[in-house]
């Protein structure tokens, strides 16, 4: 096992675009990922034989296909260990990743870690939300790119922000058209309440225009784009499942559908990570991971941690300034929150809140005399299952607060290091080695 100067976790392009910059400065990096493949959320691996059918923006492909290339150039400086988990720190500050094709623990202490573990996707609790048939818009894509393949059958879009048109479009363009997009936000309207946002979104014109195309191939499939909708019920029914949603004006309607792909924002996957050092180890975290700039602002972010990471190890670095990228990217993500900004969902006692441990809303509210995170996790559960709070946290922090509970969401969402951060086999546990 490489002892590397440079841990870089994270195979999107923050981590990559880190990883190339510090091999080029000359320093050994072990580059770690989960999936069997590098691309993150954005160029996540088609699977199948020959080109994928989902269209992929030209500057999108162009920016991985130039990374790709560099990671070959830096030959033996870059290894790259795919089917890697990180699975947090230990007591000695040591990092632990869980190699599933060897089938055990390692752990290592480098001289710096880079953490780019991406983003993951907000979906607010809903009645029925975690019936079969329910999926995220992000996992929905993720089976799209690497498989080439729509799921069968009726397939219903919600919830808000671009992704939802984005996977609409893809859904598509590889033949099973969505039966609607039920946004919640009223972006149209918001334009003209927010010019300055509405400015700024067009100022950003190669995502305007990869806005415009996933519309215009909507509008030509005859798929709805309905703003200002909310999921308010989901059923389970013999053929799949029905959504209620209600409009903004009241008008309520149903849809029968196999599949429904839920959408609500993106949030940086910090969950449980160090901050900025740890025991004379730099940690420095990139790309979405640090903040949800969009791709190309998650390599900027990238190239902008192994320059800290440079700095901090007093090796000279190319000097780059990163800070107009990454404020023309913070400008346009800004106005996407303003333009898709949508009001609060709301739940009933029976809704589910944490899906892994299949816990309501009513045992929250019946959590008897409860102060903080702790009493939360232990007396509750909530965020102690396999997501370990990642997904729950912000939900259950919203109804204690109704609740006049007040506690520190992070800390039920692992803020404090403990780990494992993601479920370990107790065969890979016992196969620990320390490189
Ligand atoms: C579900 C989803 C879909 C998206 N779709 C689009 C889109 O269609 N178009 C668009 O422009 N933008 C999209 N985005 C946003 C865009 O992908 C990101 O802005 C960009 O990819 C961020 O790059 P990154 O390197 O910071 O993170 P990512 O690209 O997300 O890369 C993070 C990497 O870290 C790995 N990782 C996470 N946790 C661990 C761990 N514990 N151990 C090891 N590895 C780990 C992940 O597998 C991933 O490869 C999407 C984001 C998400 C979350």
């Amino acid at each position: 096992m490489l002892e590397p100067d440079v841990l870089v976790i994270g195979g999107g392009p923050a981590g990559v675009a880190a990883a190339t910059d510090l091999a080029e400065m000359g320093f050994t990096v072990l580059l770690a990922e989960q999936r069997d493949r590098l691309g993150g959320a954005i160029h996540r691996a088609y699977v199948g034989e020959g080109r994928s059918p989902l269209p992929v923006p030209g500057r999108h492909r162009r920016n991985w296909q130039r990374l790709q290339q560099r990671v070959i150039q830096a030959g033996s400086r870059i290894v790259t260990q795919c089917e890697t988990i990180f699975l947090g720190v230990d007591g000695d500050a040591r990092f632990l990743l869980d190699d599933r094709r060897a089938g055990r623990v390692i752990s290592l202490q480098p001289q710096a870690v880079v953490l780019a573990l991406g983003a993951v996707e907000r979906v607010s609790p809903r009645p029925g939300w975690e019936l079969p048939g329910v999926t995220t818009a992000g996992g929905m894509q993720v089976q799209l790119k690497e498989t080439g393949e729509a799921p069968k059958g009726p397939i219903l879009v919600a919830g808000t922000g671009p992704l939802s048109l984005a996977l609409a479009a893809q859904l598509t363009a590889t033949g099973n058209p969505p039966v609607a997009v039920l946004e919640r936000g009223q972006p149209f309207r918001a334009a003209f309440a927010h010019v300055g946002a509405a400015i700024d979104g067009l100022r950003s014109w190669s995502n305007m225009m990869e806005g415009l195309g996933y519309g215009a191939r909507l509008l030509l499939a005859g798929v709805p784009y309905r703003t200002g909708c909310t999921v308010t019920a989901i059923e389970a029914v013999a053929e799949g499942l029905r959504v209620t949603s209600q409009h903004a004006n009241g008008t309520i309607s149903h849809h029968q559908v196999r599949h429904l792909a839920l959408h609500d924002g993106l949030a940086s996957n910090n969950t449980g990570l160090p901050a900025q050092s740890i025991a004379g180890v730099f940690v420095v975290r990139a790309g979405d991971c640090r903040e949800v700039l969009g791709a190309e602002g998650a390599s900027s972010d990238g190239r902008r941690a192994a320059q800290l990471v440079a700095k901090q190890l007093g090796r000279p670095s190319r000097e780059a300034a990163f800070d107009a990228q990454l404020f023309a990217a913070r400008r346009t993500q800004n106005a996407i929150g303003k333009l898709f900004d949508a009001p609060a969902l709301s739940s009933t006692p029976d809704t589910v809140i944490c899906r892994c441990e299949g816990l309501r809303r009513a045992d929250l509210e019946g959590l008897k005399g409860v102060q903080s995170a702790r009493e939360i996790r232990l007396v509750g559960r909530f965020g102690m299952g396999a997501c370990q709070g990642r997904f729950c946290a912000r939900a259950v922090k919203e109804i204690a607060a109704e609740a006049a509970v007040s506690f520190d969401a992070g800390e039920l969402g692992g803020a404090t290091l403990r780990w494992p951060l993601r479920p370990v086999s107790v065969a890979s546990l016992a196969a620990w080695t320390d490189s």
